[in-house]
C-alpha cells in the first residue's frame, strides 16, 4: 500500500473519502492508514474534516490539488478551448467561424464528427 494508491483514491471521491474506509478498501490496518493520511497532511496535499459514523469517529478527507483540466472544464468544449479567451481579433459575434465551430461542438458532444457524418447521410437520403 502506498501514499500514491490512497491519494487515489481519496482523488476519486469529490464529496470527500472516509478515512474509516480508506484502510478498509486498500486493506490496510487503521494505523499505517494514520501513517499515510498524515503525511498527506503534512504534505498538503489533502484536508480532513472530523466526521462521525455510526457514532464513531472517523475523518473526511479532501483532496486539496486542484486539477487544471477540471478548472478550465466550463472553457472546454470536448478538447477545443473557448475562442474568445484572449482573442484580438475584431469581433463580430455573428460572423466568427471560431465562435461558430466551438459552439457547434458543444452541441455535437464528443462523437460530433460522427453526428455530423449521420446528419450529411440523413440529408442526402442514405441512411
Ligand atoms: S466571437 Fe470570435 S472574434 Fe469575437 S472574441 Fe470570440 S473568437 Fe474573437
Amino acid at each position: 500500500m502506498s501514499v500514491e494508491e490512497a491519494l487515489e483514491y481519496i482523488k476519486s471521491h469529490p464529496e470527500g473519502a472516509l478515512q474509516s474506509d480508506l484502510w478498509k478498501v486498500l486493506k490496510i490496518d487503521s494505523r499505517k492508514c494514520s501513517r499515510i493520511v498524515a503525511k498527506l497532511l503534512k504534505d498538503n496535499i489533502v484536508t480532513r474534516a472530523v466526521e462521525s459514523v455510526d457514532g464513531i469517529r472517523t475523518y473526511r478527507l479532501f483532496c486539496s490539488e486542484k486539477s487544471h483540466s477540471r478548472r478550465f472544464d466550463p472553457l472546454l468544449a470536448v478538447d477545443a478551448f473557448e475562442p474568445c479567451a484572449g482573442c484580438i481579433e475584431e469581433c463580430i459575434p455573428e460572423h466568427c467561424a471560431n465562435l461558430s465551430e466551438w459552439i457547434f461542438s458543444i452541441v455535437m458532444g464528443e462523437d460530433g464528427e460522427i453526428s455530423i457524418d449521420k446528419i450529411h447521410l440523413e440529408k442526402s437520403g442514405k441512411s
